[in-house]
C-alpha cells in the first residue's frame, strides 16, 4: 500500500491592482490648467501665475517649460503684464494689489472655492463668527480668511477646538477648506457643536465633490489593500489626505509619490494587492506610469473600484473667454480635454 499524501506548498496570493475611480483631475484643476495653456497660446509667453496653478510638481514644471512664470506675489510681476490667479483662490487684497500695478488678471480660482468665499462674506456681513476648519498657511485658507479677517477664526482640527473663542456663542457658523478629510472635519464639527450647540452649518458642503469622491473610493479599496500608492505632490492637501484615509480604513501601508520612479521596491515585499489612486491635481499620465511600473513587477491584473461617476466641467474664466471669443469665436471658450492638454 503506497502513501499518496502530498504536502502542497502554500501558494502566494495572486498579485493585483485595485484602481480607484474617480481619481486625478477634478473640474477645478482641469479648468485652471487649461486656463494657463490657453493663455500661453493666446497672449504668448511669458504668462505669470501667482503661486502654483495647482499643487502638482509635474504640472508646474511642464507649464514652466511652455513659458509660464510662477511667482509668489504680484509685486514680482512686471507692471502691465498678465497674471493668472491659481485654483486655490486669493484674498481681495491680492486683487487690489494687482489693480494698483495695472496687471491684467485672469482668475482661475475654482468656482467651488469662490462659493466658500461668498459664504464667508455673507456670514461676516451678518456679523457671525466664522470658524474656518482648515490648515494654517494653505493658500486656499489664506484666500478665504482674507474675505473677512475680523470674523474668521481658523480651527486646524479636533484637537484645537478647546482653544476657540467667539464673541457670541449663538452666532457662530463653520466653514471649511475644500480638500479636507471628510471624517476628521465631521469630528471637528462634532466637538465644536459640543461647545457651541447653536453652531450653524454651511448652506452646502464646503469639502468639494472631488475630494469626497476620491476619499470614498479609497475607503472602499483600503480594507482589501496591502499597499496604497497615491500619486500626488506633498503640498497637495487632498492627495496627502488620501494616504491618511487609506491607512485609517485598513490599508497596511500607504505612500505618496510624484512619479513612479519614487516607488521603493521594498514596499512591494509580500504585497498581493496594491491600491492605486491620485489626487485631484494629478495628470493621468503619471498614474499610467505607476501602473506600468507595477505591471513590470507582476501586477498586471487591474480591477477598477468605482465609487462615483463625475461629469462636472467648468467654463473658463470670464476674461479669458472674452479674449478667446474675440480671436476664435464662441466654440473656443469651453474647457476641453484636447490632445495638447496636460493630461
Ligand atoms: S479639489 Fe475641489 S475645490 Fe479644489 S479645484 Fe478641485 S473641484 Fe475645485
Amino acid at each position: 500500500m503506497s502513501d499518496t499524501t502530498t504536502s502542497a506548498e502554500p501558494t502566494a496570493p495572486a498579485k493585483r491592482v485595485l484602481l480607484a475611480a474617480p481619481r486625478g483631475y477634478c473640474a477645478g484643476v482641469d479648468r485652471a490648467v487649461v486656463t494657463v495653456e490657453k493663455a500661453l497660446d493666446l497672449y504668448g509667453p511669458p504668462v505669470y501665475v501667482r503661486k502654483q496653478i495647482v499643487h502638482n510638481k509635474h504640472v508646474v514644471t511642464t507649464l514652466e517649460k511652455r513659458g509660464a512664470i510662477f511667482v509668489d506675489e504680484t509685486d514680482e510681476v512686471p507692471e502691465g503684464a498678465t497674471v493668472i490667479f491659481s485654483a486655490h483662490g486669493v484674498a481681495p487684497s491680492v486683487h487690489q494689489e494687482a489693480q494698483t500695478r495695472r496687471l491684467k488678471t485672469i482668475d482661475a480660482t475654482c468656482p467651488l472655492v469662490t462659493k466658500v468665499h461668498r459664504e464667508a462674506k455673507r456670514f461676516a456681513s451678518d456679523e457671525f463668527d466664522i470658524l474656518l476648519i482648515g490648515h494654517e498657511g494653505h493658500e486656499e485658507v489664506v484666500g478665504t480668511s482674507g474675505e473677512a479677517p475680523e470674523n474668521i477664526t481658523l480651527v486646524q482640527g479636533p484637537e484645537h477646538v478647546d482653544e476657540v473663542e467667539v464673541r457670541d456663542p449663538d452666532k457662530v457658523v463653520w466653514l471649511s477648506q475644500t480638500t479636507l478629510s471628510v471624517d476628521e472635519t465631521m469630528e471637528t464639527v462634532r466637538r465644536l457643536r459640543e461647545r457651541f450647540p447653536n453652531l450653524q452649518d454651511p448652506p452646502s458642503d464646503d469639502i468639494c465633490y472631488a475630494t469626497q469622491n476620491r476619499q470614498l473610493a479609497v475607503k472602499q479599496m483600503a480594507p482589501k489593500t496591502d499597499l496604497m500608492i497615491v500619486v500626488g505632490s506633498r503640498n497637495s492637501s487632498n492627495s496627502v489626505r488620501l494616504v491618511e484615509v487609506a491607512i485609517e480604513h485598513g490599508a497596511r501601508a500607504g505612500h505618496l509619490v510624484d512619479y513612479a520612479d519614487e516607488i521603493d521596491e521594498s514596499w512591494l515585499d509580500g504585497v498581493a494587492t496594491v491600491g492605486v489612486t491620485s489626487g485631484a491635481s494629478v495628470p493621468e499620465v503619471l498614474v499610467r506610469d505607476v501602473l506600468d511600473y507595477l505591471a513590470r513587477r507582476g501586477y498586471q491584473d487591474v480591477e477598477a473600484v468605482t465609487a462615483a461617476e463625475e461629469s462636472l466641467l467648468f467654463a473658463l474664466p470670464t476674461d479669458l473667454r472674452r479674449d478667446l471669443k474675440a480671436r476664435d469665436g464662441a466654440e473656443a471658450t469651453q474647457v476641453r480635454h484636447d490632445a495638447g492638454s496636460l493630461r
